[in-house]
């Protein structure tokens, strides 16, 4: 790691604790499955997978079979669905794996059931996501001609497009989709919801919950107070610092002009590490205890910031600017750049320099205060 890069800090404790916490959420009988896919969100497939297996976790969702084969080599017992299972040609891996396929069709289907050997699968169901999924009059209509042969699925699931909005009517409409075609294999387990799925209340945990988004800490539901451990911290070097007159423009097409002289830092990090290009002007990093302005465009390999409220003994070049802290998670920095968090958390854990690391004192209070208060899910508005 060269001393100019940016570093993005993954907390594994923070992580397995918001995995607790929505065990803990669901109760006892419904199954947690790690959602891990795409690098775990940017954040470390086998670091992420590791810890989560640490306290419990034996069901995680990958992207593809690459993902699922160095999960496997960690893993020998866990359950590794694999989302695009791209049947056939992934079939031989998959089988020589041990792992699930996701099915999609009557396609995969036909395939599965010539192929033998009972590859274990979880069946997509289309509620009105309107992405892959077999439609449920489909479903029936192939069960009743006898397409599934002798298979079953271990879990048939959907997914919900809606779920952050917990008054969106198609929630509901989604999951009587779903629960109309359990008959067609009542053995099956039942999975709807993933992150933001579990605040919609315990007629949407099922059997099995998907849950990606709230292992990473991000508020998908909007909740207040957010539960949710912050689970990443980012940072970078302060690499320069100036000092201007008033009325000069900074950076790329003058987007800011100073209105007093002003003390510039210029900082190593911007979008190509993953930093949204629309939080320039929009955001304020933390030197130490003191706040400090994005002003101007974010470049490509650097950002810039107002120091001039900075006491001048807390500027040192070569020092850490935070990008990310307690009261700036991923959730504000997706707000102020118009985006998602997932997009802004999978860009800058794919962007930077990653560290990992374990038993963060800030976590461990927190961790510590909130035990003395009781379990927080219980609070929790699930009803
Ligand atoms: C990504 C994904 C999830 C996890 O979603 P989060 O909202 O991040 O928890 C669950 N199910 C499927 C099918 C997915 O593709």
């Amino acid at each position: 790691m060269r001393k100019s890069d940016a570093v993005f800090e993954v907390h594994l404790d923070a992580i397995t604790e918001n995995f607790r916490m929505m065990k803990d959420l669901v109760g006892d009988r419904v199954e947690v499955a790690a959602v891990v896919k795409s690098d775990a969100y940017g954040l470390g497939l086998s670091e992420v997978s590791g810890s989560l297996a640490s306290v419990g976790c034996k069901t995680f969702m990958v992207a593809d079979t690459d993902e699922a084969a160095r999960l496997r080599a960690l893993y020998l017992g866990a359950t590794i669905v694999v989302l695009k299972a791209d049947l056939p040609q992934s079939g031989e891996i998959i089988a020589s794996q041990k792992l699930t396929a996701v099915v999609n069709g009557a396609d995969d289907l036909d395939w599965l059931r010539r192929f033998g050997h009972g590859i274990p699968y979880f069946l997509n169901v289309e509620t009105g996501f309107s992405r892959f999924g077999i439609d449920p009059k489909k479903m029936r209509a192939l069960r009743h001609e006898g397409a599934f042969g002798a298979t079953s699925p271990a879990c048939i699931f959907s997914h919900l497009g809606c779920s952050d909005n917990a008054n969106d009517r198609t929630n509901d409409e989604q999951r009587r989709k779903l629960l109309a075609v359990r008959h067609v294999f009542p053995q099956a387990r039942l999975s709807l919801s993933a992150s933001a799925g579990i605040w919609l209340g315990r007629g949407y945990h099922l059997d099995v919950v998907r849950v990606g988004s709230a292992i990473y800490g991000l508020n998908n539901a909007r909740l207040f107070p957010n539960p949710l451990y912050r689970t990443v911290r980012l940072r970078a070097p302060l690499v320069d610092i100036r000092s201007i007159p008033p009325r000069q423009a900074v950076g790329y097409g003058a987007t800011f002009r100073t209105k007093r002289a002003t003390r510039l830092g210029i900082v190593s990090i911007g979008y190509r590490h993953g930093l949204p290009w629309a939080c320039a002007n929009r955001m304020e990093v933390k030197i130490g205890e003191h706040f400090a302005p994005v002003i101007g465009r974010i470049a490509m390999e650097y950002t810039t910031i107002d120091l001039t409220d900075v006491p001048e003994n807390a500027l040192v070049r070569g020092g850490d600017v935070d990008f990310l802290h307690e009261d700036f998670g991923i959730d504000e920095m997706a707000a102020a750049g118009g985006t998602s968090s997932q997009e802004t958390l999978v860009r800058l854990g794919c962007g930077c320099h990653r560290i990992h690391t374990d038993q963060t004192p800030a976590t461990a209070r927190v961790i510590a205060a909130r035990r003395q208060l009781g379990r927080l899910s219980r609070n929790a508005r699930i009803s």
